[in-house]
């Protein structure tokens, strides 16, 4: 029997499902390559439908703006909410050509998928025996990131707008591009004072009760080496070869202080691209940890490690370039405690428990926190995002919208 968390869950099932059915086709890959926004046309093809969709449920100021941001407001009593979720994919898997595959009453068995010899298996995947499964086909990602956050926020409001007795504030939805290759520059077009809410939810985290406060505080460094070029017949005494001072530098980082190696509430530094030739040399890490001054130290640790490899060849010179990327949202949602505690309350009158780990990377709401839109994050119930074994429960995308629902009743209810 499937397990709906409640009725109301039940009575939403459907709705949230053919919705994501239909915007999971949508190709709307984002791509860091590009400065404008969207980053990706498809981006803007799915908005368009989600304009259409919100407008027929009587939401009339419904606006897509020039760089994708789409706002709409359901009218209600008490303050204004937002209801935030994105409506990219990310760049790292193919988005086009999604073909959603629903497995009804899931065995608990390992899904095989019908492409590329996909097989999704995992502890999470088989205690969801029972459940409706959603995967994609094997070639391509699914998307439940985050078009299962944009299904359940269109079907909550949906179920809102033909229940004009259900109690609400006035809910602000928006729907977000290049969240997946966002960056203070681009987010920093959310226009917090156009959105006008008193604070959000971003529908855009993992397992059912997931209510996530806290997020990696970050920075990116840039290390470039520059050595000394000359043609290897000639270079007796002269060459210096930048690439082979970066694997020194690489070399020398720490290995305990490493994504790899770590857990919970450490952070670490990660180096994850390196170009160049014997001329000159990039190496660009990420530097993540929950705390501002441990990520300083961290940041500041890389630059000793460079600066040391470096000395030792006084012919090359090094360049080290650093940014903060995104803060932890925990110090700016601390001002406000009401907005966690509707959360958890509007989980518990669904019958979840609320589960609150800090998240090991950022969301849409770690930088709109700090711009003054206090937004903490919810589930949506994808697994395993940016793979071509991402998959999602029904049973889940039904309980993420039911709890918006019970979530628009806790503000009402405050207002
Ligand atoms: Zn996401």
């Amino acid at each position: 029997m499937p397990r709906f968390t409640s009725p109301l869950a039940e009575a939403l099932a459907e709705d949230a499902l053919a919705r994501f059915l239909r915007y999971v086709r949508i190709d709307t890959r984002s791509d860091p390559n590009v400065a404008e926004s969207p980053s990706t046309p498809g981006q803007l093809d799915l908005s368009r439908l989600l304009l259409e969709e919100l407008r027929a449920l009587g939401l009339e100021d419904a606006e897509l703006d020039e760089n994708g941001y789409l706002f709409a407001t359901m009218p209600g009593a008490g303050p204004v909410i937002g209801l935030l979720a994105h409506v990219d994919t990310s760049p790292e898997v193919a988005g086009a050509g999604v073909e959603p595959l629903v497995h009804r009453g899931y065995d608990g068995e390992p899904i095989v998928l019908p492409r590329n010899a996909v097989v999704v298996d995992t502890e999470e995947l088989r205690a969801k025996a029972g459940e409706d499964i959603v995967t994609a086909g094997g070639d391509t990602l699914l998307g439940a990131d985050d078009k299962a956050g944009v299904a359940e926020i269109m079907a909550a409001v949906a179920h809102l707008a033909a229940h004009p007795e259900l109690p609400r504030p006035t809910l602000r939805v928006g729907f977000l591009p290049d969240e997946e290759i966002g960056g203070n520059d681009r987010q920093a077009r959310f226009d917090v004072q156009r959105f006008g809410a008193r604070c959000a939810y971003t529908l855009d985290g993992s397992t059912i009760g997931e209510l996530q406060a806290e997020t990696f505080t970050a920075a990116e460094v840039l290390l470039t080496v520059h050595g000394v070029d000359v043609h290897p017949g000639l270079a007796t005494g002269k060459l210096v070869n930048a690439l082979r001072l970066a694997g020194r530098i690489l070399a020398a980082l720490p290995t305990d202080v490493a994504p790899e190696t770590t857990a919970g509430r450490e952070g670490f530094i990660h180096p994850y691209e390196v170009h160049g030739g014997t001329a000159s040399a990039t190496i660009r890490l990420i530097v993540r940890d929950f705390e501002d001054d441990l990520l300083q130290q961290k940041v500041d640790r890389v630059r000793a490690v460079a600066e040391e490899v470096v000395a030792g060849e006084p012919r090359a010179r090094l360049e080290v370039e650093s940014r903060a990327q995104y803060p932890n949202m925990r110090d700016h949602l601390a001002p406000f405690p009401d907005v966690v505690e509707h959360a958890e309350r509007a989980l518990r009158a669904e019958g979840i428990e609320p589960i609150s780990v800090p998240i090991r990377g950022g969301t849409d709401g770690s930088l709109l926190s700090a711009m003054g839109l206090p937004t903490p994050n919810l589930f949506a119930g994808g697994h395993e995002f940016h793979s071509p074994r991402e998959w999602v429960s029904v049973q889940d995308m039904a309980a993420a919208a039911a709890v918006v629902v019970r979530l628009a009743a806790e503000w009402a209810d405050a207002g």
